[in-house]
């Protein structure tokens, strides 16, 4: 095993590293999953993670939240009650500021080494959010902390968004072929939640 290849062992490997912005996003299914699987392997490295769910209510609890748990990942579910539920702009966007707020806090704490925003594309799609400052707070982020990783999740690839994915260093969009529920096959747990 030459240190030419195994080359995260060198000293200087996190100097020649980079936090990465990253994007999960599309209307296929698995957004929330790869973010999940990344801080798997994230805390294998043990990488400190947290995630922060903008649209799950604080009620509910995933599957994913029990595993993370185990492996010592902190996750917060911030929602109230989404659209949906509530047909509350007002509360939606009150929601949203509070959950971002949240991950301002993450971010600036420097205790972390990746951070999951999951729906956070979501809420900005849907103008909950203010881009122009979301996208200043992550700069400057990103600027003191140049290690920082963060996956930022949502289904709605729009022009709200075209910002963002130009600051992004990777951008995945999950693309629908088949998903059950269009077969009449609902949620299940163990597989959606
Ligand atoms: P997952 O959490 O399973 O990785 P996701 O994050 O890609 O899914 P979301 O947009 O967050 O998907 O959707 C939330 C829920 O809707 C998930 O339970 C997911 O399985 C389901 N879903 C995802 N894509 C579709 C689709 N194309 N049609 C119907 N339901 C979908
Ligand atoms: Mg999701």
């Amino acid at each position: 095993m030459s240190e030419k290849r195994y080359k995260w062992r060198r000293d200087d490997y996190r100097e020649s590293t980079k936090g990465l912005l990253m994007l999960n996003t599309g209307d296929g299914k698995g957004k929330t999953t790869a973010a999940i699987g990344t801080m798997v392997r994230a805390a294998g490295r043990e990488l400190k993670c947290c995630m922060i769910q903008f649209m799950k209510s604080k009620t509910d609890r995933y599957g994913e939240h029990e595993s993370l748990e185990k492996l010592g990942i902190e996750v917060h579910t911030m929602g109230d009650g989404f659209t949906w539920d509530t047909n509350d702009k007002t509360q939606d966007i009150q929601t949203s500021r509070e959950t971002w707020a949240l991950c301002v806090e993450k971010m600036r704490s420097r205790d972390y080494e990746l951070l999951v925003f999951d729906e956070l594309l979501y809420v900005l799609s849907y103008g909950f959010l203010d881009i122009d400052a979301i996208i200043a707070e992550i700069d400057a982020v990103r600027a003191d902390q140049p290690h920082l990783h963060i996956i930022a999740t949502g289904r709605n690839v729009d022009d709200a968004l075209t910002k963002l994915i130009e600051k992004a260093d990777l951008v995945t969009e999950m693309r629908e072929i088949k998903h059950p529920f269009n077969a009449g096959i609902y949620a299940q747990q163990g597989i959606e939640f």
